[in-house]
């Protein structure tokens, strides 16, 4: 198949590790216990939203409050106590509390559950349902001591965290704690889990993706929400149907170093490996 032939070429000989540190997914390979990986990542993705070096630096910062183990250390993890440890800790529209609260979240998963896969796994099969699950099990936990009126209202910034697909969210950064989970250890996902198959992920569609999705025909549609992101991934299962998601972190990081930029550039494009399956 042309296009697999071209986009596998492409994936061969990414630079992957050049990429990796402009990538969030590298605070989750820091850890070797897979229980504080599931965490790190969570956290990670959380936050996987903006300028990337400020990501970069948002997430160091929020692991840096858990040390070395930040499984056990959500764990023990005690508001009353250790709200005011995260004082000044901010990005962009989510603050200290937003960050408390995830950590209070996460605490509760792991009482409840055992594992952040335990807790997914707790949904119905399907994709969209599961991840609509998740999410409300996640905003479900009592949050009251957190807010003055002692319920998480309808706008409030912590539940950017856990976008829901029913809302017609395309929920990238949940995808991408998915992905770093699920997919095969490859020295950027990490293979954490081990009861969700590849096949079942949904990409972790940005705006880089959706514009390459286009550019090279995995996309007919115009605005980037759920259904883009399940028709991309339904086309790449054409072309590689147990691991759909193999190509995203290389198309993703051509789009996030300009490699391949919003409007034609005729330098680029013709030095750019995906070019002759390119429509624009
Ligand atoms: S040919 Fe140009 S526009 Fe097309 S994918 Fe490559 S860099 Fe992007």
């Amino acid at each position: 198949m042309f296009l697999k032939h071209h986009l596998d070429q492409f994936l061969d000989n990414f630079p992957r590790e050049r990429h990796l540190a402009n990538d969030p997914v590298q605070f989750v390979r820091r850890y070797e216990d897979p229980r504080d990986r599931e965490v790190a990542g969570l956290i990670a993705s959380a936050f996987a939203y903006g300028n990337v070096k400020i990501v970069l630096r948002t997430v160091d910062r929020a692991l840096e409050y858990l040390g070395p183990r930040p499984a056990e250390a959500v764990m023990a993890f005690d508001p009353k106590r250790d709200l005011k440890l995260l004082r000044g800790f901010y990005h962009r529209f989510n603050t200290s509390r937003d960050l408390a609260v995830l950590f209070w979240i996460l605490r509760r998963t792991l009482e409840d559950h055992g594992s952040l896969e335990n807790a997914f796994l707790a949904g119905p099969p399907d994709a969209a349902e599961r991840l609509d699950g998740f999410g409300a099990r996640m905003l479900g936990f009592g949050h009251e001591q957190f807010y003055p009126r002692g319920e998480l209202q309808k706008r409030i910034a912590v539940r950017f965290f856990f976008p829901a697909p029913s809302q017609g969210s395309a929920c990238k950064r949940m995808n991408l704690f998915l992905r770093w989970m699920v997919r095969p250890e490859d020295g950027i996902d990490c293979g954490v889990w081990k009861r969700v198959a590849p096949k079942d992920l949904v990409i972790p569609l940005d705006t880089h993706i959706a514009r390459i999705s286009s550019y090279i025909g995995l996309t007919d549609l115009k605005s980037p929400g759920w259904p883009m992101a399940v028709q991309i991934t339904n086309n790449l299962k054409k072309i590689h149907f147990e691991d759909p998601l193999r190509y995203d972190f290389a198309l993703c990081h051509m789009g996030i170093a300009g490699d391949c930029p919003r409007k034609r550039d005729p330098v680029k494009c013709r030095r750019c490996p995906i070019q002759a399956v390119c429509r624009l």
